[in-house]
């Protein structure tokens, strides 16, 4: 067991020694098997939230309508979750009321896929009531049951198996793929901003053009913010990834660069995708930069507009689009330059005033003409300079 079962081990003994079930769930327990490292324990538990509240000293109530309360041990939190089946489904998102059961058959029924249903005792054991432990195996995401209602039920499942097929580097067996080209099209109805946490860990798995090509074959891009105009362009993206980006703005500046759109153009097309403002801001900057590599060399000015923060991501795109890999010489480049940044200028606007400088919007452009005289070194960085070259 990894070490962050051992440490559960105590919270699962405790529920268990007040005559319930309880067992680790989900994620956790799939990369354990694989091998891999994990992120956070899920408890799945036949005991009701109330029940857990009253079994341990310290615990917050972080989804308690679901069933999930989270226990504090030693610093840790664990979201222990009440068994529970999801009935109806009336708006194709999620369930209209949640029900608690006793049964953990019930409960692994209702999880995504076969994969992720499978459930551990404290003490190791597996309990694999739909062969999950072959299709691990075999590298195989296949729907719990009947997947044609899998994803009629919780469209937003689809996206869940091709970001998995990414992360994983596994196959989504043909009869799952087919259900999700019967249903694309309740991806709509899906709320963007969950779209959107799924398509990036597309993006950023390990590997994303296996994700991506089911995305393009099952027609799910179409029913996202922006997708339908750029077939092609996705498509080609498909086969030119051959590994993950190394973050999200990675992501969404390559979509920019790869779309051409300028940054005017990015900005609805991330408000659409629900981004925050500083996504669209840090996009708007790299793919600039990126667009530039994808035909030259940058010069001093380019570089330091973009900055030491989002010139690799420009650089990781334009080379993901085909361009040389310049990691070295950006690096060499932006360290040789004489300021960083706008702050490390050897004169400010005050400096600019003692001299005479007239306050006002001709001040600031000022001080903007002496940035780029001093960055694409036309002017040394020093006060004396500055303020003679100011008040010629
Ligand atoms: P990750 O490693 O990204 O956390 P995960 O498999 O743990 O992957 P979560 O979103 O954390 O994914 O969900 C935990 C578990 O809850 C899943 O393994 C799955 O059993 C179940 N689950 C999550 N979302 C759904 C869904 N939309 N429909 C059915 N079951 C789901
Ligand atoms: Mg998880």
């Amino acid at each position: 067991l990894p070490n962050e079962f051992e440490a559960a081990r105590p919270v699962l003994q405790t529920i268990e020694a007040a005559g319930y079930e309880a067992y680790f769930v989900g994620g956790s327990v799939r990369d354990t098997i694989l091998g891999k490292a994990i992120h956070d324990v899920d408890i799945a538990t036949s005991a009701y939230p109330n029940e857990i509240k009253g079994l341990f000293k310290r615990t917050v109530d972080t989804g308690i309508d679901h069933g999930t309360v989270m226990i504090l041990d030693h610093g840790t939190g664990y979201e222990t979750t009440t068994f529970r089946s999801e009935s109806t489904y009336t708006d194709f998102r999620r369930p209209d009321q949640v029900t608690f059961v006793r049964s953990l058959q019930e409960d692994l029924k209702r999880r995504d896929f076969t994969i992720n249903a499978l459930a551990m005792r404290e003490d190791g054991e597996v309990i694999d009531l739909f062969d999950g432990l072959t299709d691990l195996e075999n590298h195989h995401i296949r729907a719990v049951g009947d997947p044609q209602e899998r994803f009629h039920e919780d469209a937003l499942r689809m996206m869940r198996a091709v970001r998995f097929a990414s992360q994983l580097d596994f196959d989504i067996i043909p009869e799952t793929e087919a259900a999700i080209t019967d249903h694309a099209q309740l991806l709509a109805k899906i709320a963007v901003e969950r779209t959107q946490v799924e398509l990036q860990k597309m993006f950023t798995g390990k590997a994303p053009q296996r994700g991506l090509a089911v995305f393009m074959r099952t027609g799910l891009w179409q029913y996202c913010p922006d997708f339908a105009a750029h077939e092609n362009d996705l498509q080609a993206l498909s086969t030119q990834l051959q590994r993950g980006t190394s973050s999200d703005t990675a992501t969404w500046t390559l979509l920019a660069t790869k779309f051409g759109l300028t940054a005017t153009a990015i900005t609805p097309f991330l408000k659409h995708w629900k981004a925050a403002n500083q996504m669209i801001t840090a996009v708007q900057t790299a793919s600039r930069l990126a667009q530039t590599l994808l035909t030259t060399a940058p010069n001093a000015w380019q570089l330091y507009q973009c900055g030491a923060d989002l010139t690799p991501v420009a650089n990781e795109v334009a080379s993901i689009l085909g361009a040389p890999d310049r990691a070295t010489e950006l690096t060499q480049q932006l360290q040789a330059l004489p300021i960083q940044h706008k702050k490390e200028l050897a004169a400010t606007g005050k400096d600019l005033m003692q001299a005479g400088v007239q306050p006002g919007p001709q001040l600031g452009a000022l001080l903007g003409d002496l940035e780029y005289q001093v960055v694409t070194g036309q002017l040394p960085n020093e006060q004396a300079a500055l303020v003679a070259y100011a008040t010629a």
